[in-house]
């Protein structure tokens, strides 16, 4: 009798509740290389810490996993980053079959946009898709301020932009939904600084005007954060490659209740979020 009031009072406190919820797996900023650290970015390490977060979303089994950019790093030839793209998106394909990912700059600092895409059998760099009662926004700011694509080193990292194209795919996009509405970015849309999208006022502007978006995930700046503007929340998750040891890794379940209340599950340094 001990022991089951135990085992029972050792359950996650909204397990009942998760149950029914859509589940997914978040990661971000593996930045994985065969390489040796370099300040706080352990990148061979990443690959232990992926496999801790298969481990935990094999239980809580996500309708779908997003890595929201930086999968790979910076390698010094094609054929290399080649490898390396092969060697994480293994490891990241056998946690789920349902795959997003999200450009981030390091993906297209040595490939070209297809070269990744190819790599991890994706089509586009932008795009949405549905799932239950949600609409889910995929976006790309790897364009310079001139529009053109970031590829092979020809890019600043703090120059990233949403160009007018897609800017207008996005208006259009969030028009013909009904569903609630979630974005993955990699540079974030919700600061000014040299980690934000430069026109992020103007991505912001079709966000709010769609009265639909209640989060935007990101990545880039390698910590959690958090702003909430004009009803939208922007919540930046950890790094994953940040830090030494199984202690400093990062990954999320974020579950997603019919009524559009949303909750993240953190792990390790990945803080929880509640938008209740
Ligand atoms: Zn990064």
């Amino acid at each position: 009798m001990v022991l089951a009031a135990a085992s029972v009072s050792s359950l996650p406190l909204h397990a009942a509740a998760a149950a029914e919820d859509l589940c997914v797996g978040l990661v971000t900023d593996l930045h994985y290389a065969d390489k040796p650290t370099s300040g706080s970015r352990h990148y061979r390490e990443t690959l232990g810490k992926l496999e801790e977060a298969a481990l935990q979303f094999e239980r809580d089994q996500p309708a779908f996993v997003v890595e929201l950019g930086d999968f790979i790093d910076a390698a010094d030839a094609v054929e290399t980053e080649q490898k390396y793209l092969r060697t994480i998106n293994q490891k990241f394909s056998a946690i789920c079959d349902s795959r997003h990912y999200v450009l981030g700059n390091h993906c297209v600092d040595t490939l070209k946009k297809e070269e990744f895409l190819g790599g991890v059998g994706q089509e586009k760099s932008y795009y949405s898709f549905d799932q239950g009662d949600y609409h889910f926004v995929v976006l790309d700011s790897c364009f310079r301020s001139d529009g053109v694509a970031y590829e092979r080193k020809n890019f600043k990292w703090t120059d990233a932009n949403i160009p007018a194209a897609e800017l207008d795919w996005l208006a259009d996009d969030l028009a013909t939904t009904q569903k609630h509405v979630v974005v993955f970015a990699h540079q974030r849309v919700d600061v000014n600084n040299h980690y934000g999208v430069r026109n992020n006022a103007e991505v912001r502007n079709v966000l709010e005007s769609s009265g639909k978006v209640k989060a935007v995930f990101q990545g880039h700046s390698h910590k959690n954060d958090l702003n909430d503007i004009n009803g939208i929340h922007y919540c930046t998750l950890v790094a994953m490659v940040e830090g030494s040891g199984a202690e400093n890794n990062g990954y999320s379940a974020l579950r997603l209740a019919a009524d559009g209340t949303i909750r993240l599950t953190g792990f390790r340094n990945q803080r929880d979020r509640d938008f209740s």
